[in-house]
């Protein structure tokens, strides 16, 4: 025989939450054995008389439902006379200091952490926030915080307020209720599937790199650059960050591992500093790139793979998985910049995070599959930056909490500005590395103008003429961006300077990406209907000869021009929503530093892209 509650009750209390989600035939039900202590079992017409005590709770308005039909007016009159009205927390918020203390301790024990306090700046956090579900959702946010530390005190970015999910805030498609791909992700084929793959051309074009075997080591480097570049560039926008979740560098490291790890823990040096080693890396990369011709040099390109799989290894091997791919990659720290456009996301439901979940397995891994790759907690996750898509969080949350989400692209620049500023690590590296993105593409081209050639002459060293356009450049794109965050923290005093420069710079990512991309068409296009032709020619045949077709210098002009308008409207449009967001107005004063700058990025593109003289062939 199955107990009902009330039966269990007998002697005791029990306590009903949220009674307005009762249906009326319970409410009745439920009257009936408050006024009389009398109940029936269901299917049974026998009446049983039960001594519990029964403590209600409701957390709206309950009048309004009464008035509405939606709740027993006769139970609402017979609880009335006896309720308390409890103070809501955001009513009471000098009680938040003790309850966090309280959870704290709590789950100090429970997780075996000994985190002894909670940083102001966090305890702001807290402070300013409204607590719709109040103690419970308080606790639920420790707990995950708890989790989440390392350290010896709880900061801002342990710290997850209101829902996440794009899902959730209506603007979105969660693409785990297609039973096909939900199952697919939940498979061990996936990723694994396409890592081995990622891992055998890896090896193969290093092969061709370093052997030069019947002379292919050439368009081997040529392929990488004009194809395999622009791919991992495009492919952030439609499948954000995956390509650093198939990663061969990362698939490679993974094994070694397996063999040797000496799980060191990260020094704080890399949580905080190593974004910015980061954006060095990046420099040193394309400056290297362009310098060397890397393209057109095999051995630099095999030279350059090689050198990231080796920091990757050594990174894995002392301090575990998300030390380098997480904080020092320059290829993932660019990913994750632009992979803040993307179409899609990975987003808990905190809400189910909060009250139903004991255990955090996205985070931690269960006995069958190891936690987060990249040490994220996704029920604290706001960002695409340093998720890659790897799945391990979907297949170990048994709450079904995680959503596969399509989204408007850049949605996350606009509703979570504000919020990701709060992230350790690579959050302040985007100001100085977004306005490198934009100063790199243009110096690039400018090389290219015959104009140049004038200029050219007075320097003798190639180096020199480059390293100086890149820092003209950089400093006019930091500067312009600078100078539009300090007019908006003239209009807005909330947050610091900085947390204003990092919200302002985010919104010209777009254009940035338009630059990179714009940058890349002409090799893409070209090299991507060579390489047939090319593959044949190397086999010793030229059938294929008749589908080597370039497209026109016009057309492809045509196209850069396109991009470039598409991703300047773009930035403006989240350059307005972010500043009403902040600023909380909409005056067209506010914006106009955005427009402006914005302006002056376009304009630059065009200018570089539209006199570059004529197309270089690829293969
Ligand atoms: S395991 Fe699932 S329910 Fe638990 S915290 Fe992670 S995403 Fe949320
Ligand atoms: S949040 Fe989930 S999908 Fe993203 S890296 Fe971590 S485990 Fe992988």
């Amino acid at each position: 025989k199955r107990l009902g509650y009330i039966e269990v009750v007998e002697g005791g209390t029990i306590v009903i939450e949220n009674i307005e989600e009762l249906s009326l035939s319970v409410q009745n039900k439920l009257l009936t054995y408050l006024k009389t202590g009398f109940y029936k079992r269901i299917g049974s017409n026998e009446r049983i008389k039960s001594n519990g005590r029964v403590i209600l709770t409701c957390g709206i308005d309950i009048e309004e439902l009464v008035k509405n039909g939606h709740f027993s007016k006769e139970l609402y009159n017979f609880l009335i006379p006896q309720s308390i009205v409890l103070i809501p927390l955001r009513e009471r918020k000098k009680d938040i200091h003790e309850l966090v203390e309280n959870f704290i301790e709590k789950y100090n024990e429970i997780e075996g952490k000994r985190i002894m306090a909670m940083t102001k700046e966090a305890m702001n956090l807290l402070l300013a926030y409204d607590w719709p579900n109040n103690i419970d959702e308080l606790e639920g946010v420790i707990r995950m915080a708890v989790n989440l530390c390392d350290e010896y005190a709880l900061t801002p970015a342990h710290i997850t307020l209101g829902p996440i999910s794009t899902e959730t805030t209506g603007i979105g498609f969660n693409l785990l209720k297609f039973e096909r791909i939900r199952r697919f992700i939940l498979s061990k084929l996936y990723p694994n599937v396409f890592k081995i793959a990622m891992v055998i051309v890896y090896f193969l074009v290093m092969l061709l790199l370093l052997s030069d075997f019947n002379g292919y080591a050439k368009n081997t480097s040529l392929l990488v650059w004009a194809i395999g570049w622009p791919v991992i560039v495009t492919s952030l926008l439609l499948t954000s960050r995956l390509f650093c979740g198939l990663c061969p560098f990362y698939a490679i490291a993974e094994v070694v591992q397996k063999i040797l790890n000496l799980r060191l823990k990260l020094p704080n040096f890399i949580k905080r500093q190593g974004p910015y080693i980061g954006v060095f890396g990046f420099a040193l990369i394309l400056c290297s790139e362009h310098i060397t011709d890397m393209p057109n040099y095999p051995l630099a390109t095999a030279v350059l793979l090689l050198s990231i799989l080796g920091f990757t290894v050594i990174f894995y091997v002392l301090y575990g998985s998300a030390s380098w791919c997480r904080y020092l990659c320059p290829l993932g720290l660019m990913n994750g910049i632009y992979s803040k456009l993307s179409i899609i996301e990975i987003r808990a439901n905190t809400s189910v995070c909060y009250s139903q979940c004991k255990y955090p397995a996205c985070y931690k891994g269960t006995e069958e599959n190891g936690g987060c790759p990249m040490n994220l907690g996704v029920f604290n996750m706001y960002t695409n930056e340093d998720c890659t898509l790897c799945g391990q969080c979907i297949k170990n949350c048994k709450h079904d909490a995680i959503n596969l989400n399509l989204r408007v692209p850049a949605a996350e620049l606009v509703r979570d500005s504000g919020l990701n500023s709060y992230r350790e690590g690579s959050t302040f590296a985007i100001a100085f590395f977004v306005p490198m993105l934009i100063a790199v593409v243009l110096a690039i081209n400018l090389r290219k103008l015959s104009l140049y050639d004038y200029f050219s002459t007075k320097i003798n060293s190639e180096v020199v003429h480059y390293a100086l356009i890149c820092i003209f450049f950089y400093i006019l794109c930091f500067g312009l961006i600078w100078l539009g965050a300090i007019a908006l923290k003239k209009s807005n005093s909330e947050g610091s300077s900085l947390e204003k420069l990092v919200w302002y710079t985010c919104t010209f990512i777009p254009i940035a990406f338009a630059g990179e991309v714009s940058n890349h068409v002409i090799t893409f296009i070209n090299g991507f209907g060579q390489i047939l032709p090319v593959v044949n020619l190397h086999f010793g045949s030229y059938k294929l000869g008749i589908l080597n077709q370039q497209a026109s210098t016009e057309m492809v002009k045509f196209l850069q021009i396109m991009i470039i308008i598409t991703g300047t409207v773009a930035s403006m449009f989240i350059g307005k929503k972010v500043v009403k967001k902040i600023t909380k107005t909409q005056g067209w004063n506010k914006v106009l530093s955005i427009y402006f700058v914005n302006f002056v990025f376009c304009g630059l593109f065009i200018f570089v892209f539209l006199l570059r003289d004529g197309l270089p062939t690829v293969w």
